[in-house]
């Protein structure tokens, strides 16, 4: 083969081979007239890890290309593998008991998004919804009925920006949410506000597959009675939720989120 200093020779695809002598020494080798030529090659640092997957098989290898700068031979090359690396950060959110969301990542991190607001705007749109029904302003009642819609929507924006926002900080997080098709029995789920924490977790759903997190439903029975720890059945007073079987006392929320988080998942779509 005749080799011009100022261009790289190239080996296509197959036509060249790379690997680990007994002695651990990486070698490369590839044809040349008077038959297969191998030489021993150094790797820089932040490329070891994708090599050695070559080496193992593990990766496809694309064309070879060597070169010579200066008194230095280079070879170069691309290695080709799937997208999904790395591990996982699985994240439990519970929507609408007492905090408006509540999410517990297997990091140990966790965070809450008080329903203050959103309680406040139901409580004053429905007052002043009676009033008017009791008035007989039908039409004006009609006007407040799609007024609260809209605050509520807004919140609902906001909450699920903020949790989509906290999840992106964590490596590949995926989004355990409970399955709404089996809802229990008696929860807010039920009840004539539940259009809100459908629409909140359509939210979420939707903006967390616009920038890639992968969104999962499990089995929402008893996430909010059962110890996140032991999964005994616990007690709960206000926001606390304590464990009868082993004493665990966890924010009611944050224990119901973390029991979202640690089950089976089915891939959900918006
Ligand atoms: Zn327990």
């Amino acid at each position: 083969m005749e080799y011009h200093a100022s261009q790289p020779f190239a080996v296509n695809n197959q036509n060249w081979e790379i690997d680990r002598t007994d002695n651990g020494t990486l070698v490369v080798g590839f044809p040349c007239i008077s038959g297969w030529w191998y030489t021993p090659i150094d790797v820089y640092d932040d490329i070891a890890d994708d090599v050695a997957r070559l080496v193992d098989g593990e990766v496809d290898r694309s064309r070879l290309q060597v070169y010579r700068r200066g008194d230095d031979w280079y070879c170069t090359f691309t290695v080709e593998y799937d997208a999904e690396m790395g591990d996982e950060t699985v994240i439990g959110v519970d929507i609408g008991h007492n905090q408006l969301l509540a999410a517990d990542a297997e990091t140990g991190e966790s965070m809450l998004m008080s329903g203050r607001e959103a309680k406040y705007v139901r409580r004053k749109y429905r007052s002043l919804r009676e009033s008017l029904q009791q008035a007989g302003a039908l039409r004006a009642r009609n006007r407040v009925g799609d007024k609260e819609e809209r605050r509520i929507r807004d919140l609902n924006h906001t909450a699920s920006r903020r949790l989509i926002d906290w999840a992106t900080q964590f490596e590949n997080p995926v989004l355990k949410i409970e399955d709404l098709e089996g809802i229990r029995q008696g929860s807010d789920w039920r009840g004539v506000h539940s259009w809100h924490f459908h629409q909140l977790q359509e939210f979420v759903t939707y903006k967390a597959e616009q920038v890639g997190i992968r969104v999962e439903k499990v089995d929402p029975f008893e996430t909010s009675q059962r110890c996140s720890a032991c999964g005994g059945e616990g007690t709960r007073d206000g926001y606390h939720f304590s464990c009868v079987e082993c004493d665990r006392g966890r924010h009611a929320d944050l224990n119901a989120a973390e029991n979202i988080r640690q089950r089976e998942g089915e891939p959900c779509t918006a």
